[in-house]
């Protein structure tokens, strides 16, 4: 190139010159590049809250005209967003997750946020708590059956829409099983109606194992098992399932995850069900827990963040899809009890109590599916889940 530019322009000084110009303009050209990403990051940090958004508008324009350019606009999401997301999406993507500030729900907010999406919540708070709510998704306190959760949909216009927000108690649904279906298949479908409507393209909905296969005829069961819910609870959620796949007929993709014994930290002790969350707040109130039957009943415990982490899957997945989210593994009451004995250092045995009617006595769904359709199988061994637990529990 000197030379060319020496027969250019005929003296060194003028190539000296020249040459200089050409390093200033690279070194312009350089530094606009580099602080680019920065400008972005201080402009997201003074968005005002309800207005944040954690991509630079002009980089997502940009992806959306130059599909090439996605890549640039959001890296982390390459060769991890379904295909047919890509096709028509900016980035990062947005989610609406109901039930968001509850127990299971919060850890899927916080899994999301940690994968770089931008979140959404919605969530009545009946039993979800405010302190559970993740500081970076922006929350609406609304019910699902709300007529103004049209406003947030207008508003937001989720790419994702995760269902979690339920009527989630079995005895609350035997007593009034006319408010059970009302928040599970009334809410649901206006909310299957709304991401219709705007254009979103997967929903994914957490539903439930034991209360769908209800008196398991083999263990572990798999997703081909009979479905004979024993309550109003499992036949609300199961005509959930049923919803979100007519809907999925329509055009949307979908995710249905069958959750087992969901356990860990923000599990209400207070609730009906939740052994290691009861068992644990009372025995580090010094109080010895009541065991009903003898004990030997089984469960298939799960750890939530492992729940958490199949939704993200779930999410990202290109193909629509059922699954039990479970270990496959029967645990009894009784082995719980000792291990959180042991973790929590209480001494005393438990006070046993008669066997509650209607009450399944051996459970475990298969997790093959899940692993064959997300790559996912559970992480987390229960005796250290139970330990992350306690420690939660403590604090
Ligand atoms: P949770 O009660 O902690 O969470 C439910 C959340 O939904 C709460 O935050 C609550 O305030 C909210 N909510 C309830 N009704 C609502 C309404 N009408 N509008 C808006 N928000 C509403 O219960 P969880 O255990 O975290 O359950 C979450 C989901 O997982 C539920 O759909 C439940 O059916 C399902 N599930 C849970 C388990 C488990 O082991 N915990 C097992 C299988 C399935």
């Amino acid at each position: 190139m000197g030379e060319t530019l020496r027969n250019m322009l005929g003296t060194p000084r003028l190539l000296a010159l020249g040459e200089a110009v050409l390093s200033i303009v690279l070194i312009l050209i350089a530094t606009a590049v580099a602080i680019r990403p920065l400008t972005a990051v201080v402009r997201r940090a003074l968005a005002p809250r309800g207005e944040a958004h954690d991509a630079d508008p002009q980089v997502q324009r940009r992806a959306l005209e130059h599909p090439q350019r996605r890549e640039e606009a959001h890296p982390r999401h390459r060769d991890k967003v379904p295909h047919d997301l890509h096709a028509i999406h900016t980035y990062p993507m947005k989610v609406l997750v109901t039930g968001g500030a509850g127990f299971i729900g919060s850890h899927v907010v916080d899994a999301y946020v940690e994968e770089g999406y931008d979140v959404v919540v919605v969530d009545n708070l009946t039993t979800g708590r405010r302190e559970f709510l993740n500081p970076r998704a922006r929350f609406f306190e609304m019910d699902i059956r709300d007529s103004d959760l049209r406003g947030v949909f207008e508003r937001e216009r989720p790419d994702v829409v995760n269902h979690h927000a339920a009527q989630a108690s079995v005895t609350a649904s035997v007593d009034d099983p006319a408010h059970d279906a009302d928040v599970n298949i009334m809410g649901t479908l206006n909310l299957l109606e709304l991401a219709k409507a705007f254009g979103t393209r997967k929903i994914v909905f957490a539903s439930t194992g034991g209360a769908i296969y209800g008196d398991p005829e083999r263990i572990p069961a798999d997703e081909s098992h009979p479905t004979r819910p024993l309550a109003p609870y499992g036949i609300s959620k199961m005509a959930g399932e049923f919803y979100v796949r007519f809907f999925g007929g329509l055009g949307m993709s979908w995710a249905i995850l069958r959750y087992a014994n969901v356990y860990g930290p923000r599990q209400d002790p207070h609730g009906e069900a939740g052994v290691v969350a009861i068992f644990t707040n009372a025995m580090l109130a010094g109080n010895r827990p009541k065991i009903f039957g003898d004990g030997t009943q089984t469960r298939d415990f799960v750890y939530v963040e492992d729940v958490a982490r199949a939704n993200v899957l779930a999410t990202e997945s290109e193909e629509p899809g059922l699954a039990n989210i479970a270990t496959g593994v029967e645990t009894t009451v009784n082995d719980v009890y000792r291990h959180l004995a042991e973790s929590t250092q209480f001494r005393d045995p438990p006070v046993y109590a008669p066997a509650r009617t209607g009450e399944v006595y051996r459970i475990a769904l298969d997790p093959r599916q899940a692993d064959d359709w997300l790559g996912w199988t559970a992480d987390v061994a229960l005796a250290d889940g139970l330990r992350r637990t306690v420690d939660w529990f403590r604090r």
